[in-house]
């Protein structure tokens, strides 16, 4: 009892040194112990986790060890998936709850506000210290990012999946699984906003996008990402600088439906019709996927304006993949009352102007919202 005391103290100053202090004490707390030394309160520590799955290529399985790339995902079950890992149970106490059991391309704002709204149940749980959540690797980008703008906790929430079932030579869901674990059981994961975990890397959620259809190392932010997980060591070296979680003005509680957000990707030869179905489909805003710096063809700008005068917001986005739209550059937004991204890629984009057009249809406020998450 004594002993357990003294840990517990030990574990509340660390969580305290690492809230105030940041990366450094990550690094400097297990090098300045003894393997053993490290060990024990690490053991006293562990917290509890819950691992969510939802399918996706970690919960795949393939014909043969050497497909890799082939295979059928979203059917092994969540607690299979854990029990393949046993070295989870030393770093943490795991639970397992399926909530879907799907390929992430068939998340859609039903689905997401379902995912969302169970975590946020389990993270008012005083017993629940944090949460992972397997997940298709094809849509990991749009939940993180939704998670990051509505969840209102500082408990680590962190997205993970794979890019290799785990009957595939070479197959990385074990690693990241544990990875994932480990990250979300650390408490300077705390107060961060969601996170992705695959790679040996610690993503943002609001930057964090998939830029390769195959490879294990296909996960990018722009600006690099917040951290790496090596040998069981959680190490950060960036802080997410654009409000989260519950720092933004949504509370996924209140939360039961999103307006409809259509994205347009531009393209030489875009057909207008585009547009117009995407109006017809009650989209409340068009993010449109431009060139560049979401230039706009000659023939596409009548149909925008168009949309616009029927009351449907107009989003320049850029489908480089990277850097900010720049406002009245390439098209006078000011004139034409569009509104311009800040560096959200179009999907991204889409998820924050559904969120935005919960609070407020003025553009100038919508302009703001864009700019500030
Ligand atoms: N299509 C799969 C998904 O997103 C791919 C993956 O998980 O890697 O669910």
């Amino acid at each position: 009892m004594k002993r357990f005391a003294r840990l517990t103290t030990l574990s509340t100053l660390l969580l305290a040194a690492s809230l105030t202090t940041g990366a450094a004490h990550a690094q400097l707390a297990p090098s300045a112990a003894t393997p053993a030394q490290a060990s024990a309160p690490a053991e006293a520590r562990k917290a509890n986790i819950v691992i969510i799955g939802t399918g996706g290529t970690i919960a795949g399985a393939g014909a043969a060890a050497t497909n890799t790339a082939a295979y059928q995902s979203a059917v092994v079950p969540v607690d299979k998936i854990i029990a393949s890992v046993p070295e989870i149970s030393k770093i943490a106490n795991v639970k397992g709850e399926q909530v879907f059991q799907i390929g992430s391309e068939s998340f859609n704002n039903e689905r997401l506000l379902k995912l969302g709204k169970r975590v946020s149940e389990l993270l008012k749980q005083p017993d629940v210290d944090g949460i992972v959540i397997t997940h298709g690797t094809d849509t990991i980008e749009e939940t993180s990012y939704f998670l990051n703008l509505t969840l209102k906790s500082d408990k680590p929430v962190v997205v993970v999946g794979s890019m290799r079932p785990g009957t595939a030579l070479g197959a990385d869901g074990a690693l990241n699984l544990y990875d994932a674990v480990l990250v979300a059981s650390s408490p300077e994961s705390r107060g961060k906003g969601t996170l992705a975990v695959l790679n040996d890397e610690i993503h943002t959620g609001r930057d964090v996008t998939k830029t390769n259809t195959f490879k294990t190392e296909t996960f990018r932010s722009p600006f690099g990402p917040l951290g790496y997980v090596v040998e069981g060591r959680t190490l950060y070296f960036r802080l997410p600088a654009r409000p989260h979680t519950t720092q933004t003005e949504w509370d996924i509680d209140k939360l039961d439906k999103l307006p409809e957000v259509a994205v347009v990707y531009a393209y030489g030869n875009v057909n207008p019709g585009a547009v117009d179905a995407a109006v017809k489909n009650g989209a409340k805003a068009i993010v449109y996927a431009a060139t560049g710096n979401g230039s706009v063809g000659d023939y596409m700008v009548e149909p925008l304006k168009a949309a616009r005068a029927k009351g449907v917001q107009i989003v320049r986005a850029s489908r480089t993949g990277s850097g900010v739209v720049i406002r009245n550059a390439e098209q006078p937004d000011d004139k034409y009352d569009w509104l311009v991204t800040d560096d959200q890629l179009p999907q991204k984009a889409r998820i924050l102007m559904a969120l935005a057009l919960t609070k407020t249809s003025d553009s100038k406020e919508l302009q703001k919202i864009l700019w500030k998450y």
